[in-house]
């Protein structure tokens, strides 16, 4: 039988309050000393052209930049579901969004959340001795019981879900006044408890800034340690919003000024590892939890070549940029054009630090080999596209295969301009073979060419709607688990 998280946590001698034990501190730090601290930098519906080293225009990313100048930039790299908790599920256990139940984007609220049973990053590396910071966007249920301390973390602040929704007691201004947009007042969570109320769209154009200040504030006081840092930023998700510092600083306007504002958090980062000499110690990955949210038209942001955006399948949905550093281990200026996806950092991280995996399947792989840049290394050879529980894809090499579904699409629509979204079409798109090799925008089917390719990614679609189900064609999943669901103690919220 699969022990619960809290068997396998003290068999496996991961019990996080291994610092009250002075035996287990030594092994603790023992551990620890050959391994990095990790920075985790996840920012909220950044499109894959949006880093100036991806082909970005209208704005600079110099820290970026440089770190991809220093360490490695992946071209084929995938949150595991092009929305906001699904994608966060995925980065935070190693799982398919089906495998841990946990769908779209969670609102205030809500009924369930990532189950505290799931074993997160910061589980395995609290285990092993790391202190475990998040700041930023949760997202992954807004109860007590789900809430970041619930799930590994030591410290968070942050809001607790995305930054366009209204808590539940919130007794409803309309999104749209006029033609001007109303937010509504937002809970800013320090550990379990609501800090203070982010009521002003004003007080947004802090958020970037606020995280930031405490994730410096982290690596400070935790420079003699190992730790892990989870800095979720909310932005560039709407409404956008940018300090002084950056207001009017981009060609591109308000989304360009929030793009380089993150690029100064992440200079600001950088610079507080270098002022503890901890840059050679540290791995560094920066990525997005999904691709733009294309129909807010000049607040949003750009796929380059990829096909569609936020909410879908297409490339532009989950392929995100993706850049990690790690001094002596990644090479510089690398580029890895194989797949690897935010479902590989567990597993990963798990590899880097001793830490043991958890017991239940998980569906990342260790990328480690890709990061040392080996040649012939090819770890994740195989992707599954879920959205909302369907199968609307599998990729194997270059290969990707399209299932006929209904979707979100951004095509022949009007975007919306300054903060207001137009509206999605819902096409249903056909059955598909694209090569992405010479057909990054998925622009032609090409399955009457390749009738051998056609089976065995169909083969590969049936592994996944046996093991974790199919909306599109009513399947059950043998491995799906259940979500965290909120207790009555939690009904308060
Ligand atoms: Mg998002």
């Amino acid at each position: 039988m699969t022990p619960t998280r809290r068997e396998f946590l003290q068999r496996t001698g991961l019990a996080g309050l291994c610092l009250g034990t002075p035996g287990w501190l030594a092994a603790c730090e023992g551990v620890a000393r050959r391994s990095p601290n990790v920075v985790l930098i996840f920012t909220d519906d950044q499109g894959y052209a949006d880093v100036g080293v991806y082909g970005a225009e209208g704005f600079t990313t110099p820290h970026l930049d440089g770190l991809a100048a220093q360490g490695m930039r992946f071209t084929d790299f995938y949150a595991s579901e092009a929305v906001c908790s699904a994608s966060r599920a995925s980065l935070l256990t190693g799982c398919y969004a089906p495998r841990v139940s946990i769908r779209g984007a969670l609102t205030p609220g809500a009924q369930v959340g990532l189950n505290p049973e799931e074993i997160t990053i910061a589980d395995l590396l609290r285990g092993v001795g790391y202190a475990t910071g998040a700041f930023g966007k949760w997202h992954l249920g807004d109860a007590p019981q789900f809430l970041p301390l619930q799930q590994g973390f030591d410290q968070y602040l942050g809001l607790p879900y995305s930054n366009d929704m209204w808590p539940v007691d919130y007794d409803g201004t309309p999104a749209t006044s006029g033609n001007k947009l109303r937010w509504p007042p937002l809970p800013l969570i320090e550990g379990n408890e609501v800090l203070e109320i982010v009521d002003e769209l004003a007080d947004q154009d802090q958020l970037t800034t606020r995280y930031t200040e405490r994730a410096l504030d982290f690596i400070d006081r935790n420079a003699e340690s190992p730790f892990f840092l989870y800095l979720a930023h909310s932005m560039p998700h709407v409404p956008l919003g940018v300090s002084e510092k950056y207001r009017g600083h981009s060609e591109q306007g308000m989304y360009g000024d929030v793009i380089e504002e993150i690029d100064w958090s992440v200079g600001q980062v950088l610079a507080a590892l270098d002022r503890n000499g901890l840059a050679e110690d540290t791995l560094v990955i920066f990525t997005s939890d999904n691709g733009p949210w294309l129909n807010f038209g000049n607040h949003a942001g750009s796929t380059g070549p990829l096909r569609e955006g936020k909410g879908t399948a297409f490339e532009g949905g989950p392929r995100v940029p993706a850049i990690m550093r790690w001094p002596g281990r990644i090479p510089p200026a690398a580029v890895c054009e194989r797949m690897a996806s935010t479902l590989d950092v567990l597993p990963t991280l798990a590899a880097i630090t001793g830490a043991a995996l958890p017991p239940q399947p998980i569906d990342g792989v260790n990328i480690l080999a890709l990061l040392e840049g080996q040649p012939d290394a090819n770890p994740r050879n195989v992707f599954w596209f879920y959205y909302a529980a369907e199968l609307r894809g599998v990729r194997e090499g270059k290969w990707k295969r399209v299932f006929e579904h209904r979707t979100r699409s951004y095509v022949g629509v009007e975007p919306g301009m300054d903060g207001l979204p137009g509206p999605y079409a819902q096409p249903t798109v056909p059955t598909a073979l694209y090569d992405l090799e010479n057909d990054i925008g998925e622009t032609t089917d090409v399955s009457d060419l390749h009738p051998d390719v056609v089976r065995r990614l169909d083969e590969i679609a049936e592994v996944a709607r046996a093991t974790l189900g199919d909306r599109l064609t009513g399947r059950e999943g043998a491995e799906v688990r259940a979500p965290g669901r909120k207790s009555l103690a939690g009904a308060g919220r």
